[in-house]
């Protein structure tokens, strides 16, 4: 039995290493964070360690029914890794979706509870928010959230203080290609994330992958990347003790 399985296995397993060959963009190395209260991104803070053209591929307001699947497929497709900053009540009320993106290989973290304006809430609320998208992380997977992403990458004191506290690494980003306007085209966000690597020449992407027009454009965001000779770092976390 085992013998005449052995044959397919071998055969199913070339398949796949075929299918991602060095045609395709794949991931060229994983980053694994410490679960620590230390923040990312050029933006706004230290940039990661990473080598010149190298990405990090990061999603944002998701998951999204519509919009996420192409994402993950489009991902697929070029056998490579992202990280998805999703928003606590999308997990609350997608949380298979939310945990397909685990299954499929992707990192994840927390992006609020609602997406609000946090600088322009009393400080009591900003909390009341964060406590809230940390037990919806934890329902959802188990574990509390190695990460947060600031809404609007607006960031306050009170939130930093309590999330260098809890040990969650805040992500920011090193360039963005503005895409939450739903009128962009493919064409668009691509010219737009050809000009932000030309300037930054490396760093952590910020994508939505809860807009349309992105889900729609990835395959060929990917292809930019892959012909202008960008390589895919994967970022992850220690597992929670
Ligand atoms: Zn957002």
């Amino acid at each position: 039995m085992i013998k005449a399985l052995l044959p397919m296995l071998l055969i199913s397993g070339l398949a796949s290493a075929a299918e991602c060959g060095p045609d395709k963009l794949n991931t060229e190395r994983t980053i694994t964070l410490k679960r620590e209260g230390v923040a990312y991104g050029a933006h706004q803070h230290t940039a990661l360690p990473l080598a010149d053209k190298e990405v990090v591929l990061t999603f944002d307001d998701g998951p999204s029914q519509e919009n996420t699947p192409l994402v993950l497929k489009a991902l697929a497709d070029q056998c490579t890794k992202a990280t998805f900053f999703l928003i606590g009540e999308h997990i609350t009320q997608q949380p298979e979706l939310a945990r397909r993106l685990i299954r499929e290989g992707h990192s994840t973290g927390i992006h609020s509870n609602t997406h609000p304006h946090l600088a322009s809430l009393p400080v009591e609320q900003q909390l009341d928010d964060l406590a809230r998208s940390r037990a919806a992380y934890q329902a959802v997977f188990g574990v509390e959230t190695p990460a947060y992403r600031f809404p609007f990458l607006e960031e306050t004191p009170a939130m930093l203080a309590a999330l260098k506290q809890a040990n969650i690494t805040v992500a920011s980003i090193d360039l963005g290609i503005n895409d939450w306007i739903p009128e962009d085209t493919t064409d668009i966000l691509a010219r737009r994330l050809t000009e932000s690597l030309d300037k930054a020449g490396r760093g952590i992407i910020l994508m939505h992958d809860a807009n349309g027009p992105t889900a729609k454009a990835l395959p060929t965001l990917l292809k930019v990347l892959k012909d202008k000779g960008y390589k895919v770092v994967h970022l992850e976390w220690e597992k929670a003790k």
